[in-house]
Parts: structure tokens; sequence; C-alpha cells
């Protein structure tokens, strides 16, 4: 039977240590009995084989390449599987009536971060989310305030889940393998159900800072502030965004909220409107 052939637009990069797929696959901590799971990016199915042995798992797979799909469905025949881009893929439809699942895969890395956003944006219905990615996205997402690593997406995800680097994976157990080493991670939802603060402007707060993470926070807030908002006087703005934990965000975040600027920013219309 003929392989895939890798194609680096999609990221393709299939894992050959079954060990290593073993393990992975086993790496999602599943809250109930026949959990729904989907997997992103099966490839040539190394992890799928491995989750469809499992019988607590109810599996679904979602793959943007024809080629792979035509190979799964030879050797998967009883996989669910969707042939899809997973960025575009509308949940709802497979998951109705805001059903939980799990998502896992050995990632496209080219979309990791994509991929988080859209883990994001249904943290209320996915419990874990675990699986190999570029190995210093990782380190990124695990990573705690005052580490140079520490970004955007570490905040923004560690305020719903506590990341877990699990182990890391060499480079010459793919084909082809990747410049880069990889890892395995797992993200499990923690107990906010909300933060304490409007998280629209707590994610624009995040990002603005972090665009210009050198910088003492008063500078780059000021825009959101006016330069002589008295607020920016008080202590916590003349820290760079990498020295704050989730809960400083939020404060922050509450600070801004209360001495915004009412015409400036796109913030504001969307505050008037909620
Ligand atoms: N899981 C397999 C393949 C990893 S390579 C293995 O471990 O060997 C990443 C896989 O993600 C490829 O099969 C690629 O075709 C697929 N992929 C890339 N972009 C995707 C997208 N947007 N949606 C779904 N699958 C995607």
């Amino acid at each position: 039977m003929q392989q895939v052939r890798p194609k680096k637009s999609l990221g393709q990069h299939f894992l050959k240590d079954l060990n290593v797929a073993r393990q992975i696959s086993e790496s999602l901590i599943l809250s109930s009995d026949n959990m729904p799971v989907l997997e992103i990016g099966p490839g040539m199915g190394v992890l799928t084989q491995f989750l469809l042995e499992n019988k607590n798992i109810s599996l679904t797979a979602i793959e943007l390449d024809r080629e792979s799909v035509i190979y799964l469905k030879q050797h998967y025949p009883q996989l669910h599987l969707i042939e899809g881009d997973f960025l575009k893929f509308n949940l709802d439809i497979l998951y109705p009536q805001n059903q939980t699942f799990c998502v896992i895969g050995n990632y496209p890395y080219n979309i990791s971060s994509q991929i988080f956003f859209k883990v994001l944006e249904y943290k209320d219905r996915i419990p874990c989310c675990s699986g190999m990615i570029q190995k210093e996205v990782a380190e990124r997402l695990a990573a705690k305030p005052g580490n140079k690593a520490y970004g955007i997406l570490s905040v923004l995800l560690q305020a719903y889940y506590d990341i877990e680097y699990l182990f890391t994976v060499n480079e010459n157990v793919f084909d082809p393998p990747p410049k880069v080493k990889s890892a395995v991670v797992r993200f499990t939802r923690n107990n906010t159900k909300a933060l304490d603060c409007d998280e629209v402007l707590f994610k624009q707060v995040v990002k603005t800072a972090f665009n210009q993470r050198r910088k003492q926070m008063r500078n780059s807030l000021q825009p959101l502030l006016g330069k002589a908002n008295p607020v920016l006087e008080q202590p916590i703005f003349k820290l760079r965004p990498e020295q704050l934990s989730v809960k400083q965000f939020v404060e922050l975040t509450n600070l801004v909220n209360q001495n915004i600027l009412c015409q400036s920013s796109e913030y504001s219309t969307k505050k008037t409107k909620k």
C-alpha cells in the first residue's frame, strides 16, 4: 500500500515511533465514559489506531489532505472521518447542543496557535486537550510569569486551563524530520468559569501589552487611556507584561476599564454595545 507523500504546506511530518504515538494517545484525561474526542490531522493514522482501540473514546478525526483521507478510509474504514479544515469547520454541527468533547493530535505545527485560539473559543465545552507541537511553542504555553517565553497565548490559555509540558520528542522519530524539536502538552480546564473582569477587554489588554513586551505597560497601554491619565502612575503600569500573573492582568483590565478613554479605541464601541 502506498504511503502518503508528505506535503510541507500542510505541516506534514509523520510520526514513526509507535511508543510515542501510544503515549500521546493516552495523554487525555477523559472525564466521562465514551467521551467524544476529536483528532486533528490524523495523517496516516499513527495516533488514530491507538485512539480507536480505546473503548472509552468516541472518536472523530478531521483531516484536510485528500491523499491522507483516501489512505485513512482504506486502512480504518470504521473511523468517523471528516475531510475538512479544522480552523473553518463549524464544531456545533459535529457536537450539537453544547456537547463536551476533547481535542487531540500530532498537530500541524504551522497552525498550532490558531488551533489553540479555536480551543479557547470552545473552552466551556473542551475539558481537556492534548497533543504534540513544536517544543518552543509548548514551552511558551506552559511558561510562568517572569519567564522569557511567557506571552499572549500563555496568559490567555492559563486563564482557563492548567497547562502541563509532558515530554520532549526528538526530530528523528518523524518522516520527514522537522527542523525543530517537539513536545507533548496537556491542557486541563481549571475552575474559572469567567474572569473577574470584562473578558473582551482582557484579551485586548494582554495583546496590546505583549505587542511591545519590552516596554513598561504605562507606555504600551497609553493609547487606550490617554497620555495624561493619572491611573498610569499606579505601580502596576511600571511593570512589563511578562512580569504579570493572570490575576494581575485581571486587575489591570479592571483599572483600564474604569479609566478608559470613551472616545478612543475600537473597544469603546464594543463596550457600549454590551
Ligand atoms: N497525526 C499524524 C500527522 C501529523 S502532520 C502523525 O502523527 O503522523 C499534521 C497533519 O495535519 C497532516 O496530516 C495534515 O494534512 C493535517 N492538517 C494540516 N492542516 C490541517 C487543517 N487545517 N485541518 C485538519 N488537518 C490539517
